[in-house]
């Protein structure tokens, strides 16, 4: 365990992509399937090729289709290439996590795209330092960059990578680009999610598999905890090595329930099916009589389904309605520098059907809470709509603590639940029940031990030490 955490420059909510090729430019598909990684972040997008001789690189503040256009895909040539989109910070374009970060070393030439977050960044780039190492960024990857190159000068591929891993720690699915090798690293803990598909004419690697199915390709199986994946650069096959005799797995719970595409399959499981059993188990525990059930669209409709259907068929007939219309042009990246104007997007993004909702006892199902903003605005929305009664299911556990692994969350004072309990987040939400779903039903859905999840925002313990985060401060453990 590192007892030093750098957190600087986090490389927060991204996705990552590789790709090899047997006779065919490798800039378009990944180009794909960085649109097929969208929501994964939406400030930056950057792709780099290697055409056997040289490395070719762009990176763009904005969207995949804005940042990178037709003669820039014509000008990233080779067969071999990686992809990098990047989660929008308040601030304007920060130039140390645009990514892939493109560098030529003595050893070669290296391109990095990570998704995920180092916690001894700091201890990291003061040994390089010290060893003559100059930084252009404050961002972890390139931290990562440098630990290889300098293992690449005295040890094969594999080796480098292998002592790279024995000295960064944190979470990172990584897709590099040595000359034109592509390869893909997942982290011991296996936190983020990186995965492996077969294309006609060569392979893929990408965070999520719904990128795999936007080249046609087929999930080959998800790249395992503390596992370099090595394509080959023809496009014929890829090797694998196990990095680390028993990674002990951390998966991140919350990609499951939030964050990841419900089209994609992560560690085994369709993640549209694990909220469907969420929101089922989420009646079992806390099922609640009403007339209509209702998602939070998008995030809380899988949950919804499987909680109205749970309730049917336990005789507890209930009709499954989109109550609230979202006006699709609001994007994440609306910028919202007050509380109050904050609720003014809730306001924009939402809109209720009257006559789905007056005089009747609503439950409005989503999959979190985090700061209580969406729910305590809807929860006003629908009785301005004339609802007689207003219930909340969330599919997870109460958000407590910050996410220091990948996931941007708020800070521990931001978040509503982090010093709250149930009832008292109920009251400040407004509404006339409230209940969230345990850890327990978690690990269910995902067929896991709870041992074998990241659950960091739920109880504050994290699977490494974090600097700054106060251990001792107690979390209100949750209620269910
Ligand atoms: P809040 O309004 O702050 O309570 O946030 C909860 C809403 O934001 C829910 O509808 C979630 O689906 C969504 N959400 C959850 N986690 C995140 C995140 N890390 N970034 C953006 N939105 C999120």
């Amino acid at each position: 365990m590192p007892d030093r955490a750098g957190l600087a420059g986090a490389t927060e909510k991204c996705g990552v992509v590789g790709v090899a090729l047997a006779d065919r430019e490798a800039a378009r598909p990944v180009y794909y399937a960085m649109y097929a990684l969208q929501h994964r972040g939406q400030e930056s997008a950057g792709i780099a090729t290697h055409d056997g001789f040289q490395q070719h690189s762009h990176v763009e503040r904005g969207l995949v289709g804005d940042a990178i256009s037709e003669a820039d895909l014509t000008d990233l040539r080779g067969s071999t290439g990686i992809g990098h989109v990047r989660y929008p910070t308040s601030g304007g374009l920060n130039t140390c996590c645009a990514q892939p970060f493109a560098v030529s070393f003595k050893s070669g030439s290296l391109g990095l795209a990570h998704n995920g977050n180092l916690v001894n960044t700091d201890e990291l780039r003061a040994d390089l330092e010290a060893a003559g190492h100059a930084f252009t960024s404050e961002g972890d990857t390139e931290v990562i960059a440098h630990e290889l190159a300098r293992n690449l000068l005295d040890a094969d591929l594999v080796r480098a990578v292998k002592r790279t891993m024995d000295r960064v720690h944190g979470s990172y699915s990584l897709t590099i680009m040595h000359d034109e090798a592509v390869l893909g690293l997942r982290d011991p803990l296996g936190n983020r999610p990186l995965c492996i598909g077969a294309l006609d004419d060569g392979y893929v690697l990408a965070s999520e598999s719904a990128a795999v199915d936007a080249l046609d390709g087929e999930l080959v199986r998800d790249v395992r905890p503390g596992e370099l994946v090595v394509l080959d650069p023809d496009g014929s096959g890829f090797d694998s090595y196990r990095l680390v005799e028993e990674p002990e797995p951390a998966h991140c719970f919350f990609e499951h329930v939030y964050f990841a595409r419900p089209d994609s399959v992560i560690d085994d499981s369709l993640v549209y099916e694990v909220r469907r059993d969420l929101g089922r188990a989420l009646w079992r525990e806390s099922g609640v009589e009403a007339d209509v059930v209702m998602p939070v669209p998008d995030s809380g409709r899988a949950f919804a389904s499987g909680y109205a259907e749970a309730a049917n068929e336990e005789d507890a007939p209930v009709e499954f309605a989109e109550g609230l219309m979202k006006n699709r042009y609001v994007g994440r990246t609306f910028i919202m520098p007050t509380q109050d104007e904050r609720e003014r997007a809730v306001r924009l993004k939402l809109n209720p059907i009257r006559s789905t909702v007056a005089g009747r006892r609503v439950t409005l199902v989503d999959d979190s809470i985090v700061r209580g903003t969406t729910s305590t605005q809807l929860v006003e929305l629908l009785r301005d709509a004339g609802a007689d009664e207003v219930h909340v299911r969330i599919g997870a556990p109460p958000i407590n603590a910050p996410c220091y692994m990948g996931i941007d969350m708020a800070s521990r004072e931001e978040l509503i639940a982090a010093d709250q309990s149930v009832d008292e987040v109920c009251d400040e939400i407004g509404a006339d029940s409230l209940a969230y779903l345990s850890m327990g039903a978690v690990a269910d859905a995902l067929e896991a031990e709870q041992t074998g999840l990241c659950t960091g925002c739920v109880t504050g313990e994290y699977p490494y030490d974090v600097e700054g985060e106060d251990t001792d401060r107690e979390v209100v453990p949750p209620e269910v």
